[in-house]
């Protein structure tokens, strides 16, 4: 029997599907994804804009980019760009432009002005401090401001005045009229409105009081005719204020539903803290390959189909749990092993004579590009008395059952023939500088005619036709499962997290690889060009992650 996971229904989904039911919002569906520029994307990210598009996509709806960006202190036109081109490369698209939170001041601070004219909303001078203090906590009730009771009147001059720039900031904010004893600490009066003299990335010096994000965010929802605000679960003890805004005003009112957010073991993912190992150069910028930015894993050889299958894997649920980021890498390899074209690199070479060859003969051979895909075709590769080897596949002194190459022994050299090592040469350090090695010229293409068998493939690259190219392997970036679990992440930073490889042998058909594709280099793992540091005179690929879940088994 199959069994075909359902990776498209959720919990969400049920909703929607009751709503449509119930025609509670005339069958539309009409999501959103929300970021604040301030940072570039990550995988977590990744997952709600998989989410929230998904959904418009199933239901025929909309999903809108819509920058939150009410934070002028931290954002920046160069996150606005990136944010774009993840969103696209991950292969999602919206109507017209991207919108922004900041678009809304105006009609928000309209909207706050009609609060104050409810005596739903004051001016409050008390310092931010004062504030925190006075708010209580889960055992204790908050105190009410000293300036709870202010007339109508007089708050809506001093509102006018904040925003005329008539105060510092810090000196007044603006705050809802709620609840000092309520239950909810998010429903103790909280602030909309502070004041800050900063410069917004769009919007320049023309405002001077910004909207806090429970009060904007609602709003944003509402203005956009959103139906389903999907957030992440630390905004559950939010809805109630999410929902006192917009019942406040009588405004059209979208459904928060808030979902756990995805955490990945060996991973941080936070732009906060990802903007610090960056300002630190503890990596090589956004885009560095082992950060868990969408670039980064763009950058390192992830494909956006391989991102949005993991997405779907791990689905959507109402409780935190932490990923095995080997689960990401191994949707890399699903997606990869079935289209990416094979060729042969050897990347710690040793050289091989093959006395019996003739001397000065180059031969051409068949290889195949993709077993998994009969379609993708051969190509040439070219043969010669001298080969490179990977070193670690030679051994002198091999165990019992070691099936790679040593002394008497005879392996099979992909696509090519059978060779039997007969010597080793050592130069005058004791190191190994050469193995001598027999082929046997009835085993062309791989095979024998008389049924012998051997149990070890090498793959291995022609010494009179190669390119050299310096290979980048990635391991983690932090050490230990969680980063944070004893103290500050940057302590647990990985050392070894690069390791770069100077001078490996490639199969000449790379020197055209262009960024955007993958290779399976046969047995060593997947790698793409780097798409910033690899030039036509010194070629890069980075290894977007090996063939087989090794680490899994060295490290837990
Ligand atoms: P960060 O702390 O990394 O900046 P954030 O939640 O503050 O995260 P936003 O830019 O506000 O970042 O997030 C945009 C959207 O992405 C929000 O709807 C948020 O809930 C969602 N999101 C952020 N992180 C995750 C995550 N780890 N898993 C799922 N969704 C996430
Ligand atoms: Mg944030």
């Amino acid at each position: 029997m199959n069994i075909i996971k359902d990776t498209q229904s959720n919990f969400i989904t049920k909703i929607i599907d009751d709503d449509n039911h119930t025609k509670k919002w005339d069958e539309r569906v009409h999501t959103r994804f929300p970021p604040e520029p301030n940072g570039y994307l990550h995988i977590g990210h990744a997952k709600s804009i998989c989410l929230n598009f998904g959904i418009a996509q199933k239901y025929g709806g909309k999903c809108n980019l819509r920058f939150d960006d009410t934070n002028p202190l931290k954002e920046e036109d160069e996150y606005v760009k990136s944010i774009i081109d993840d969103v696209k490369w991950l292969g999602f698209h919206w109507e017209d432009e991207p919108l922004y939170a900041s678009n809304y001041f105006e009609q928000m601070f309209d909207y706050a002005i009609e609060l104050i004219n409810q005596g739903n909303a004051y001016v409050c001078d008390l310092k931010s401090d004062e504030v925190k203090d006075q708010r209580g906590t889960l055992k204790n009730p908050g105190i009410e401001s000293p300036f709870r009771n202010r007339s109508i009147s007089e708050n809506l001059e001093l509102f006018k005045k904040m925003r005329a720039g008539d105060f510092l900031d810090g000196e007044k904010t603006l705050r809802a009229k709620i609840d000092m004893q309520h239950a909810n600490l998010n429903m103790r009066d909280p602030v909309m409105y502070r004041i800050l003299h900063a410069k917004h990335h769009r919007t320049g010096s023309k405002w001077c009081i910004y909207p806090m994000y429970d009060w904007a965010h609602g709003l944003e929802d509402s203005i956009e005719k959103i139906t389903h605000s999907i957030c992440t679960l630390e905004f559950e003890d939010h809805r109630p204020l999410y929902d006192w805004y917009l019942n406040s005003l009588e405004v059209y009112h979208p459904q928060q539903i808030e979902f756990a957010r995805l955490n990945l073991n060996y991973t941080i993912m936070s732009k906060r803290k990802l903007k610090r190992l960056v300002d630190e150069g503890h990596v090589d910028g956004w885009s560095d390959p082992r950060m868990p930015t969408i670039s980064g894993l763009k950058r390192r050889g992830y494909t956006p189909k391989s991102i949005k299958h993991f997405s779907d894997e791990i689905g959507v649920t109402k409780r935190d749990t932490v990923v095995d980021v080997a689960k990401l890498e191994n949707a890399l390899r699903e997606d990869l092993n079935k289209r990416a074209p094979r060729v042969m690199g050897v990347l710690d070479p040793i050289k091989v004579v093959i006395t019996n060859y003739p001397e000065g003969e180059i031969e051409t051979l068949d290889a195949k590009n993709n077993p998994e895909d009969e379609s993708a075709g051969t190509r040439k590769i070219s043969f010669s008395k001298e080969i490179f080897i990977e070193r670690n596949d030679f051994m002198e002194d091999p165990p019992k059952k070691y099936f790679r190459l040593s002394l008497g022994k005879e392996v099979r050299l992909k696509f090519a023939y059978y060779i039997t090592c007969t010597e080793v040469i050592k130069n005058e350090n004791g190191e190994i500088s050469e193995i001598h090695c027999t082929y046997d010229p009835k085993t062309k293409g791989g095979m024998s005619d008389d049924g012998r068998k051997v149990r070890g493939t090498l793959h291995w690259v022609s010494a009179s036709e190669y390119i050299e190219a310096d290979i980048r392997l990635y391991d983690r970036l932090f050490k230990s499962q969680n980063p944070e679990a004893s103290g500050d992440f940057v302590d647990d930073l990985n050392p070894d997290s690069l390791k770069l490889i100077k001078n490996a042998k490639l199969e000449t058909c790379l020197s055209n690889a262009e960024s955007k594709s993958i290779y399976q280099f046969e047995r060593t793992g997947y790698f793409v060009l780097d798409s910033k540091d690899s030039s036509e005179n010194n070629l890069i690929f980075n290894r977007a992650v090996s063939l087989r879940d090794s680490w899994a088994k060295l490290n837990r």
